[in-house]
């Protein structure tokens, strides 16, 4: 039986970040990750584009990634965010919060390609890959763990396991932590879009009666996250180029020209799902497996960094002790608990918020955004809350690294 400190299982956007955090710790982590290296990329790291707040950034940063990244990341200089066929609208500019960007928007294979040879060099880390969990079995000392890779079994006894599977995680579910949806009955297009016009670092959010459009600065264009409902996504995404250019420029406008010409289209399912608990016995549940959001305010990731920026920092003060001992996995699930609430809450009010019609509905809108425009304290308040920059932040998202101790 192989001995680990912690196995991770699933080594997606969150799994991998939170290996690459706790290889600064001198912890033993193994990574089992579904997918095959050879032939294909992990979805998770695919060809979306995600918008990361500056204390992402800061992240990456003292993860060592951010260089690898920044050649192709697009810094947002502005949002803006409008009703369709309505007045209200509001704008948020980095240069009036006296910060160099509100954020970076980066492709999802480029983050991978950046934490992926970090994790190959990191000598405390091993990676089975492909392979998965097939068993669990927690004790008080410890947690036995099965996995099936694609030659042979391997049992590892490690102090902790967290899962980061995604949504629909099979280990979550054999350890007995049930989930709660709430299914907006939507799905996403994503999309890369040419322009006549550069972007200039704008991003736009759009809110339109079929659901929110959200336009990110990319490279060569823009990045589209395009929401609506199911059975209008699959039509969209069968429409010719022509057609689906067409739909577009109604709901987007002329604001960056003429749209000029579309890459594949990928659907996305949307709901917002939640596990019932984060802890369970010598067990963690992050990312995507922990809750799921719907992308309209870019904060899913941002949100499951704060949680493993977190959680790496908790074990790394633990680290000459019992880092899968319940009161310290009680700790870090109380001290994650209020930014999920208020993230989540600030999703799905803008999910339901601008999915009405109702005409009393759509004036309170348009107040809202004209106040929130005109009014620089409500505006910053909610910068910083898009931005991730409310209440206590972990040391790696301040730049600090694990080697020493927290002093918070
Ligand atoms: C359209 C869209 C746009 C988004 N834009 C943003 C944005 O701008 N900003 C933002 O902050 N967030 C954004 N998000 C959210 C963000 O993509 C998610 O928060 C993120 O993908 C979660 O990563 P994850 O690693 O938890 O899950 P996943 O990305 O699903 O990765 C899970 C990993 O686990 C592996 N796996 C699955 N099952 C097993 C198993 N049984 N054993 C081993 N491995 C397994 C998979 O192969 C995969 O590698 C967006 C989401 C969508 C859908």
């Amino acid at each position: 039986m192989r001995q680990a400190d912690v196995v991770i299982a699933g080594g997606g956007l969150v799994g991998a970040s939170l290996a690459l955090a706790l290889a600064q710790t001198g912890l033993d982590i193994v990574v089992v990750e579904a997918s095959s290296a050879a032939t294909t990329e992990p979805a998770s790291f695919d060809e979306r584009h995600t918008a990361l707040a500056p204390a992402s950034r800061r992240f990456f940063e003292a993860l060592g990634a951010w260089p690898a990244m920044a050649p192709r990341a697009n810094p947002l200089h502005e949002i803006r965010v409008s009703d369709q066929g309505r007045f209200g609208f509001m704008r948020m500019r980095a240069s009036e919060e006296g910060l160099p960007a509100l954020g970076w928007v980066v492709p999802n294979h480029v983050i991978g390609a950046a934490l992926t040879p970090l994790l190959a060099a990191a000598p405390s880390v091993t990676r089975y890959q492909p392979a998965h969990v097939t068993a669990v079995m927690p004790d008080d000392t410890g947690v036995t763990v099965l996995v099936d890779g694609a030659a042979s079994e391997t049992m590892i006894r490690a102090q902790l396991l967290v899962v980061a599977e995604g949504a629909g995680s099979p280990t979550r579910a054999a350890l007995g932590i049930g989930q709660r949806e709430r299914s907006y009955h939507q799905s996403a297009i994503v999309a890369k879009v040419a322009t006549e016009r550069h972007h200039e670092g704008c991003a736009w959010e759009r809110f339109g009666r079929q659901g929110p459009l959200a336009v990110l600065p990319a490279e060569d264009g823009v990045s589209l996250v395009w929401a609506m409902s199911p059975e209008r996504a699959q039509a969209m995404r069968a429409a010719t180029d022509a057609e689906f250019l067409e739909v577009l420029q109604e709901q987007f406008g002329h604001r960056l020209g003429r749209l000029q010409a579309v890459g594949q289209r990928h659907l996305y399912p949307l709901s917002a799902l939640a596990a019932e608990r984060v802890v369970g016995r010598r067990a963690v549940v992050v990312g995507n497996a922990a809750h799921t959001l719907h992308p309209v305010a870019g904060q899913g990731l941002n949100l499951s960094l704060r949680d493993i920026a977190t959680l790496a920092e908790c074990l790394a003060d633990a680290r000459e002790h019992d880092i899968g001992a319940p009161a310290l996995l009680h700790d870090y699930a109380a001290r994650r608990r209020r930014d999920y609430q208020r993230v989540f809450g600030f999703t799905d009010l803008l999910v339901r918020g601008f999915s009405n019609a109702l005409p009393g509905v759509s004036a309170a809108r348009d107040v809202a955004l004209l106040g929130l425009d005109a009014i620089p304290p409500l505006r910053r308040e909610l910068v910083q809350r898009a931005m991730g920059r409310h209440g206590w932040l972990p040391r790696l998202m301040r730049g600090i690294d694990l080697t020493e101790r927290s002093e918070t």
